[in-house]
């Protein structure tokens, strides 16, 4: 039953805000809504860009700035997540319209496919917002593993976690030199770099090609639109 990438020469993990998704801003509807239901305040999250961020990282942020200690945070941590993936299903009904794949993406998932690579997805959200998002837009089945914002708030630890269920799926061991992060921000970019993975940003989020670039992405393209730029700059692993 190994169906994704065995043997195959890299792995690509893909973030999914802003790189696979467009997602209509269902994911910050339904935070705010879970936090007011749980803790009464969604805390300063007008003035908090998301991008880059892990689910649990957003709400300990937000909480933090409203002056909530731990000890006041941890108590609703746990219920807060299946009230915001309900929200979140909530919201996901009522926007589905209004979301869709970034441009290329399906094209590019089929090349790398065709091509035997390993596909997985590398998210701050988590599985159940990763899931939510990704089937409103028909691509939640195309990612049999990933590393999720609930394995880790820090998005800096998700690789390793990724790479193991890489090797649980496929039986190939990855690593540095055959694996390569596909993401939108230079938390994706850092979050390479510190597992020596490559990056491929692309600039279908908030920050630019310039920005990407600054970040020090091994690759930078302004969208995944072009399948064959794409795949060429994926094609040092
Ligand atoms: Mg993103």
């Amino acid at each position: 039953m190994v169906s994704n990438g065995a043997g195959a020469s890299k792995l690509v993990l893909f973030d999914i805000d802003g790189t696979l998704v467009h997602a209509a801003g269902v994911g910050r509807s339904a935070i705010e809504g879970a936090m007011i239901e749980v803790y009464g305040t969604p805390g300063p999250i007008d003035d908090l860009p998301f991008d880059g961020m892990t689910d649990p990282q957003i709400v300990r942020t937000l909480l933090r700035a409203e002056g909530l200690s731990e000890d006041e945070i941890a108590p609703g941590f746990d219920r807060l997540w299946p009230v915001y993936a309900a929200r979140l299903e909530d919201e996901i009904d009522e926007r589905r319209d209004r979301m869709r794949p970034t441009p290329g993406v399906p094209e590019i998932l089929d090349a790398l496919e065709a091509e035997g690579a390993a596909l997985g997805l590398l998210t701050g959200n988590i599985v159940a917002g990763a899931e939510g998002k990704l089937s409103a837009v028909g691509l939640w089945r195309r990612f049999p593993f990933g590393a999720f914002g609930c394995d880790d708030a820090d998005r800096n630890r998700l690789p390793p976690i990724a790479l193991e269920r890489a090797f649980r799926h496929t039986g190939t061991r990855y690593g540095p030199g055959r694996t390569w992060i596909v993401g939108d921000t230079p938390h994706d970019i850092e979050c390479a770099r510190g597992s020596g993975l490559f990056v491929l940003a692309v600039a279908t989020g908030r920050f630019s090609v310039d920005d990407l670039r600054r970040a020090g992405a091994d690759e930078v393209l302004p969208s995944l639109r072009d399948t064959g730029r794409a795949m060429s700059a994926l094609a040092r692993a």
